[in-house]
């Protein structure tokens, strides 16, 4: 990551610095709360270190790939997994599943990141590709994504009424919690997400339409800015500053208290 550029502040999570939040920050009631409207068995998954390349050694082999966590039988049990892995990434799967493993409904969410707009300094994802700086954002680029959600969250609510707003680390995720909206077909998301993207929107389609079905878990770390994925009221959002917002920032980076 030595040629990456990132807002102040934020910059990758060590092997202990993740052992740490995991351990003693990760809220497993919030995750509950999150997940208090679903039916059926949640799969998580987990990305050692793809982006970051920091990963047990034990893992060198599997650091980049995506690994599915199916087998737990309660919420601990994902935490005691994520502390095998030590993961740079943790997500959900938010397919659906009826008791035999089959697709039964999906839940739709719009993700808006760096990637998608392009930097009045820094330029498009192209030329940072053409550096090698692909996965690389500026403060501009923050705000640029978060006045992006605030539009598309308003433009959203013209359709849907139950929308949840998650700071993704280097973005934003809308999430539709609408019921009927979870038994949309996949040809309905993908026109939806045209639709979306043809007003202007500057959204990722393939986490809409639900070809990319895996996102960001809320309340985990996100290992390669060191922020926690945090659930934003909308109304929050104009003046909201993850840089600075202690709700998003890992006790290990906050500075210590003095105690005498
Ligand atoms: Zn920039």
């Amino acid at each position: 990551m030595n040629n990456y550029y990132l807002p102040r502040g934020m910059r990758p999570s060590t092997l202990d610095e993740r052992r740490i939040f995991y351990t003693s920050e990760f809220d497993l009631n919030r995750v509950r709360e999150w997940f208090s409207g679903w039916s059926g068995k949640i799969v998580f998954a987990v990305i050692i270190g793809r982006h970051t390349r920091i990963y047990p050694p034990e893992y060198e082999e599997d650091a980049s790939t995506t690994i599915l966590i199916e087998n737990y039988t309660s919420l601990e049990d994902i935490r005691e997994w994520i502390l095998e892995f030590l993961p740079e990434s943790v997500y959900y799967d938010r397919n659906i599943y009826d008791d035999q493993g089959c697709v039964i409904g999906q839940e739709m969410a719009f993700d808006l990141d760096p990637e998608n707009l392009t930097c009045p300094i820094h330029g498009s994802l192209e030329d940072k590709m053409r550096r090698r700086q692909g996965l690389s954002f500026c403060e501009i680029e923050l705000k640029m994504v978060k006045d992006e959600t605030i539009r598309l969250y308003d433009e959203l609510s013209k359709a849907f009424s139950n929308l949840k707003v998650v700071y993704s680390g280097r973005g934003f995720h809308i999430h539709v919690l609408d019921k009927d909206v979870f038994s949309w077909s996949r040809e309905k998301r993908g026109d939806f997400a045209r639709e979306v993207k043809n007003k202007g929107f500057m959204i990722d389609e393939w986490v809409t339409s639900g070809d990319m079905r895996l996102i960001r878990l809320p309340y985990s770390l996100h290992g390669m800015v060191s922020r926690i994925v945090m659930p934003i009221d909308a109304s929050e959002l104009i003046d909201f500053n993850p840089l600075e917002d202690e709700r998003c920032i890992p006790g290990f980076l906050k500075p210590k208290k003095i105690t005498s």
